[in-house]
């Protein structure tokens, strides 16, 4: 295992997610979203037999430990020495700024920054070696309210202000399943790694999250970012230092919803 911390499985803990559908749901895509969660868990390592050593074993934070954002990113500042935050408001200073985007109106600049390095800590990219540039600009269009606030894929973006307008330099999309919201997908520039955009955009995302404002925020218990065994060492340590640990996640049945009065 590379957590130097952990010396077996057998202290790695269990934490219940409820997928869903929730009594709430209406949508008929929160059924899928949970039946594909179900099977993309599926490959998670169990608590016991032989599977559980060739498994992927979940990183997870439990956003309960946190009862405000401030109370996240003092713990990060304290897991990395400060250094977490100070890059995150380094990049703040350089006037970089995180907004939900809709991935539609921005396929230029996100076909741009996954062709910009061939290489990231999560191993090689495949759309920077075989990957063409989009053509055309982008056309901004502004994203729209998920159709069902707990089973949702949303994403955001951080954009760098130039002399042209702003300009997306890094993303990061996350997807909601019940309780269990996952990083789906995430990447910054080639060019801009060294802004600390990547750490802004993820304390940005994760304040979200934790100020509960919007009812999409609402309700997420579990924040996941792939698995322990995923990559390189760097990309391990850097979920370390935002305070993730692994475990292993049981899926637990929702309450079922109330009769229907409605004849
Ligand atoms: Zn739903």
């Amino acid at each position: 295992m590379r957590d130097h911390a952990l010396t077996g499985v057998a202290q790695v803990p269990a934490v219940p997610v409820q997928v869903g559908p929730l009594a709430t749901c209406s949508d008929p895509t929160c059924g899928l979203f949970a039946a594909d969660a179900r099977r993309f868990h599926a490959d998670s390592v169990p608590p016991t037999g032989l599977r559980r050593w060739s498994g992927s074993t979940a990183m997870m934070l439990d956003l309960a430990l946190y009862p405000s954002a401030d109370t996240y990113v003092k713990a990060v500042s304290k897991r990395s020495r400060g250094n977490v935050p100070r890059a995150a408001k380094k990049a703040a200073r350089l006037g970089i700024t995180c907004a939900r985007i809709n991935p539609d109106g921005h396929v230029a600049s996100l076909a741009a920054i996954r062709g910009s390095k061939r290489f990231r800590s999560g191993g090689p990219v495949l759309a920077a070696w075989f990957g063409g540039r989009a053509p055309g600009e982008d056309t901004c269009v502004a994203p729209e309210a998920p159709a069902c606030p707990d089973h949702w894929t949303l994403v955001w973006g951080a954009f760098l202000e130039t002399s042209g307008g702003p300009r997306l330099i890094a993303y990061l999309a996350l997807r909601r399943v019940g309780d269990l919201c996952r990083t789906f997908d995430l990447m910054a520039h080639g060019d801009h790694l060294g802004t600390g955009v990547m750490k802004l955009l993820f304390l940005e995302v994760a304040r979200w999250l934790l100020e509960r404002q919007d009812r999409e925020a609402q309700g997420v218990r579990w924040l996941m970012y792939g698995a322990m065994e995923h990559g390189a060492p760097g990309l391990h340590e850097w979920k370390r230092l935002l305070c993730f640990t692994p475990a292993h996640l049981l899926f637990e049945d929702v309450p079922a919803a109330p009769p229907s009065r409605a004849a």
